[in-house]
């Protein structure tokens, strides 16, 4: 976590990326899975299904910059190709210090619900977010919209580790998501004994969202999760060696986690799983 901390500046200061900086395009992309891991098969978050977002929504949004005469200035030869009257632009995907949540919030694709996540209406929170920041100036702007969180407070109640220790307030040392994915040092006993067969991420706060009622399966064919994936039992997960991790996981986000992290997760699976 320590990179969030190095780059507050540029968190909150869009312009310190790229100077130019006139406006910011957001979107989302759905990665709801159609067919999800049966409850009583080890669990991964839904957006580990398939193939890196960060691969799969960057190349669209490089798509969309292109058609928008956007070229990213850190590839000379898109300057080269984009002519004068092009603008200047950087693509971001969870790969730049940019407040992704909080511009799609600014935009007014959804609130930011008590979980921390982008709720959109009607549609829920299972959805990446990529920004285009771009010196292009557009002579309209979108606007936030309400919070319909209301006196909901089932993310509060659903969190196994009390990592949402107040509404809007995560703490990410506490998050099974982050204790799975990112941290490289054993997991505290106290948090794994909460794990229960969640071995990569957590999305109970996501899950039990009343919002995610109107989530609807993603269309995206790379977020499709493979067969030997939705059919791996608890005594595969057991013996996984590194070359079937890297066989199930090419091109995978869980690529993040590296195989010790995942066999650390896997050996802290309860016995009767
Ligand atoms: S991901 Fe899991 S552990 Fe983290 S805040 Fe949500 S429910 Fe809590
Ligand atoms: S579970 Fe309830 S309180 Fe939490 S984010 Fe969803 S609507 Fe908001």
């Amino acid at each position: 976590m320590a990179y969030m901390a190095g780059n507050v500046e540029k968190r909150l200061n869009p312009s310190l990326l790229l100077p130019s900086a006139r406006s910011v395009i957001v979107v989302a992309m759905n990665y709801y899975p159609e067919k999800r891991l049966r409850d009583d098969q080890v669990q991964f978050a839904y957006y580990a299904y398939g193939k890196d977002y960060h691969d799969v929504v960057r190349s669209r949004l490089m798509k969309l910059a292109a058609s928008l005469s956007i070229y990213d200035i850190r590839h000379r030869e898109g300057a080269a190709c984009a002519g004068s009257s092009a603008y200047e632009g950087l693509v971001c995907c969870d790969t730049v210090p940019v407040l992704e949540r909080y511009w799609a919030w600014r935009s007014g694709i959804g609130w930011i619900g008590k979980n921390s996540s982008l709720i959109i209406p009607h549609a829920g929170s299972y959805f990446f977010l990529g920004v285009i920041l771009t010196s292009l100036e557009f002579t309209e702007y979108d606007v936030p919209i309400s919070n319909y969180c209301g006196n909901c407070e089932n993310c509060l109640k659903a969190c196994p580790t009390g990592a949402l220790c107040a509404p809007y307030s995560l703490d990410a040392s506490k998050c099974l998501s982050y204790l799975t994915i990112e941290n490289r040092g054993p997991i505290p006993p106290a948090y794994a004994a909460k794990m229960g067969n969640m071995v990569y991420g957590c999305d109970q706060c996501q899950r039990c969202c009343p919002h995610n009622r109107f989530a609807t399966p993603t269309e995206v064919e790379e977020f499709t999760p493979s067969e030997e994936f939705m059919t791996m039992t608890a005594e595969k997960w057991r013996c996984l060696s590194e070359e079937d991790y890297r066989r199930l996981f090419s091109g995978s986000a869980v690529k993040r986690a590296k195989y010790t992290g995942l066999r650390r997760n896997i050996d802290l699976l309860p016995e009767e799983q």
